[in-house]
Order: structure tokens, then sequence, then C-alpha cells
């Protein structure tokens, strides 16, 4: 299979999907990671350009621990809009990855930029498919199945299918120890320790369902998006 994850910044899918990212490619699946957003806020010090390209190479580092293909969009923090010219954007990104599954942000969670992502994400796998819509890539010949990973922290967020992540634990981890700079910011500004809770939620879903450690996800129950097999790892 050919899995897209599309996240608002650099770090949402270490904190939310990694586990089952790292365990898609463990098992031979070929993974690709895009952010929408640039993460050019996310710091006090360091300013909006050189930041971006801390982060680009932070998002890059992680996705190649899981072989994964990165694909940022750059768009401003704070600034990501459902408009034309982004969902084009996104559209191009599918095209490109042709997916066979979509994990997305839930459209529940806390801050703008992930729930345009979530909303981005959603409509432009249909988009993807209209041949009238021209990108620089062919159309996608499928409307993909797209799930919604956690939200942050786990609020308003109630799983319908859980992945067993313990074997790819440290894998997630190390994933998000990549974004060095955000560890800091998210310490410095929201007072969160990023890693402390990912574990936290990662063993909380992982209670709910019997093991140590596991992502929740949401399926979107949409014609041309169901299938009968299980899609998630
Ligand atoms: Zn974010």
């Amino acid at each position: 299979m050919r899995v897209l994850a599309i996240g608002a910044h650099p770090d949402d899918m270490e904190l939310l999907c990694a586990g089952t990212l790292a365990k898609y490619a463990k098992l031979g699946h070929k993974v690709t990671m895009c952010t929408v957003a640039a993460g050019d806020k996310g710091h006090f010090h360091i300013g909006p350009t050189e930041l971006v390209e801390i982060r680009r190479k932070e998002a890059e580092k992680s996705a190649s621990l899981i072989n994964a293909d990165y694909i940022p969009l750059f768009i401003p923090d704070g600034e990501v809009y459902v408009d034309h010219e982004t969902m084009m954007m996104v559209v191009d990104v599918i095209r490109q990855a042709k997916p066979d599954v979509i994990i997305t942000h839930s459209p529940t969670d806390y801050m703008p930029d992930h729930v345009a992502a979530s909303k981005l994400a959603y409509a432009a796998t249909f988009h993807a498919t209209l041949p009238h819509f021209k990108t620089a890539h062919e159309t996608h010949d499928v409307v993909p199945p797209v799930y919604y990973m956690d939200t942050l922290v786990g609020l308003d967020f109630q799983p319908a299918e859980y992945v067993d992540i313990t074997d790819v634990f440290e894998t997630k981890r190390n994933m998000l120890k990549r974004h060095d700079s955000q560890l800091t910011w998210l310490r410095e500004h929201d007072n969160y320790d990023a890693l402390d809770a990912m574990e936290t939620c990662a063993k909380f879903r992982g209670l709910q369902c019997g093991v140590k450690y596991a992502e929740g996800f949401r399926q979107t129950e949409r014609w041309l998006r169901m299938r009968p097999e299980r899609i998630l790892p």
C-alpha cells in the first residue's frame, strides 16, 4: 500500500500517528509525510526564515527514520486556510503520493491550522481524481479512505480503531526527538513536555485496547471511502 499522512506542522504526525506510520513502513508499505504549515512561528528567539529551514531538516530526519518521503508545503503558521490555492497544493501532494489511505488531523483538534489541514486533506481526496483540476502531477485514480488521528492530548476524540504501536514505540519516540527546536519551544511556551505527553497518550490509548502503547483513529464514514477490509496496520 501507499500511505499518505497530512499534518499541519512539523512534529504533529510524530505526536499523533508516527507509530502507525512506522508500523506501515515496517510491514513494507510506502509512507509519505506531508506538512501543510511551515513551522515558522514556533520559537521565541529564532526568526521565521531560519526556523523554517531548521524545522524542515528536523522533519526530514524524522521521516528518514522510517524511509518515508517528506513533502513540506510551507504555508505560514496560523495562516492555513481552506482556499483554492492551498487546496490545489494538497491535491498535487495526493497525486504525487497516490495513496491507498490517508491519515490526517481530526476536525475536532485544538488549533485552526489542524482543522484546516483536515478539511483540505478530506476535500482534496475527491478533487485529486478530477482531470479538469490541473496540477503538476497526473490525477489519482481512487478516492482513498481517510482516517482521523487523535487530537492533541486526546480531547474531544473517541477512537473507533486502535493500532498497537508497542513494537515501534521507540521509533516513534526517536522521530519526535528529531524535532529538537519544538521540544524546547513547547516546554517554554506551553509548559508541555512533548515526549512525556506523547508517551502518556500512547499509554492511555493502549490501556483502552489492552496493549502497552497504542494510537487511536476514526475513519471518515463517507461514500467512496469505505473498504471491506481493515486498512490500519
Ligand atoms: Zn500543530
